[in-house]
């Protein structure tokens, strides 16, 4: 059974052709820049060393995945005959409000709720739904399943997800908090059971998803009992251009400061701030990094403050769960920052986290990282969110 798996966002898609009899890969691609000058399509056929690139004026999502359908049938870099060759396809969608607790097939009445949810998520599930839209449009008779980044979050418990404002608010509008990046927590946690040979629901796991956008998560006996972001993929840690965690009186205090309106002051907080905001260097840690080898203090600082509130979380969550048996780095930054993972770990011995720092210099591949006598297992595990999408799509529509 061959699954389509497709990733949207308001200018770009992702997606990739999976196998599920192997979970091979089959060809995986991004087009970039739809509805704007320039563009493109990249993608890349497994086995084939050269990658295919094709600038053309998309549009329309539905312009960009006519252009996949394109790719993936070509004779030369193609991986199916026909389109009919596809089984299904899953779609990742950011928001699912209170609605979904896991995966599932895309009827009207999911559309219907998703299109509910818009208010939740402005930025994210426009271009999700066009994405669906899009592909019922090309292939109607192909089963579509939505896997939700919110479903995993939907275990935790009130006193975890309720924000201290009248409660109204969250009976009126639904303001609690969600959480992000589900899927990847949960699949980190997952193979996490797996290399140790221990069942999940005999664990408890905090797993630290960071990447541009980043999250730490609280996993006991597999199931998610608190996460750092919240109502919006803006709370919780330092991102590389998010806030993260503040004091909202500062919202309005800026807003007056600067003359500015609230959302204006909003946008600063998701656009400008985190790292690339105490630096004013960069959002990518390798630019931050550089920088500190040159001197640049504010770059050094916005490293020892992004490391700050991921070590302030994770004894958070430990003391939520009562003990950690595993600590989990994945993401952009917990694949390949080495010195990142040192920073964060160093000073938690007493917590029984101790990085084995030669073990630790390791990049983009499955490995424990903690010492023969850490109490707690510490492990690099690169995330596949496109492959737990493909799983569920794959059990839904079989
Ligand atoms: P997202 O999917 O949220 O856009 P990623 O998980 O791909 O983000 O993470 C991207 C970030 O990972 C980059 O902005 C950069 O900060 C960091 N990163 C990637 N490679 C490295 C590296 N070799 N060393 C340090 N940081 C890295």
């Amino acid at each position: 059974m061959k699954i389509l798996v497709i990733n949207c966002g308001s200018s770009s898609l992702k997606y990739q052709l999976l196998e599920m009899s192997n979970e091979n890969l089959l060809a995986k691609g991004l087009v970039e820049r739809i509805g704007d000058k320039g563009s493109s399509i990249t993608h890349e056929k497994t086995g084939l060393s050269e990658k295919f690139k094709s600038v053309a004026p998309m549009n329309s999502h539905r312009e960009a995945i006519s252009h996949v359908i394109s790719a993936l049938t070509d004779e030369e870099h193609g991986v199916v005959l026909s389109m009919n060759e596809i089984n299904a396809v899953g779609h990742r969608v950011v928001h699912a409000g209170e609605n979904y607790a896991g995966s599932v097939m895309i009827t009207a009445e999911v559309i219907k709720v998703l299109e509910d949810c818009v208010e939740l998520a402005p930025l994210h599930n426009p271009p999700n739904l066009l994405g669906i839209h899009a592909c019922v449009e090309l292939m109607p008779n192909t089963p579509m399943v939505a896997v939700f980044d919110t479903a995993f979050h939907q275990t935790m418990p009130p006193e975890a997800y309720i924000y201290a404002i009248p409660f109204g608010y969250y009976q009126k509008y639904g303001i609690r908090k969600y959480g992000f990046h589900g899927t990847s927590h949960k699949y980190v946690a997952e193979r996490a059971a797996d290399i140790m040979g221990v069942n999940l629901n005999d664990m408890k796991i905090i797993t630290c998803h960071l990447g541009n956008g980043a999250s730490v998560s609280a996993i006991k006996r597999g199931k998610c009992i608190d996460t750092s972001m919240g109502f919006t993929p803006l709370e919780g840690l330092v991102m590389g251009t998010r806030s993260g965690d503040l004091d909202p009186a500062i919202v309005s205090y800026i807003s007056k400061k600067e003359n500015l309106s609230l959302s204006d002051v909003i946008d600063k907080l998701n656009k400008e701030s985190g790292v690339l905001g105490i630096s004013g260097v960069s959002s990518d840690f390798r630019d931050l990094e550089i920088a500190v080898g040159e001197g640049n203090k504010r770059a050094g600082l916005a490293l020892k403050v992004f490391a700050h509130k991921v070590r302030f979380y994770i004894g958070a969550y430990i003391a939520e769960m009562n003990g950690v048996d595993a600590l989990v780095f994945t993401a952009g930054i917990g694949e390949n920052d080495i010195n990142m993972r040192d920073i964060i770990c160093s000073e938690l011995g007493n917590l029984g986290i101790k990085l084995d720092l030669i073990k630790n210099k390791v990049k983009g591949k499955e490995t424990i990282i903690s010492r023969d006598d850490s109490r707690v297992t510490i492990m690099m595990i690169p995330t596949n969110e496109e492959l737990m999408i493909a799983r569920d799509t794959y059990a839904l529509a079989k």
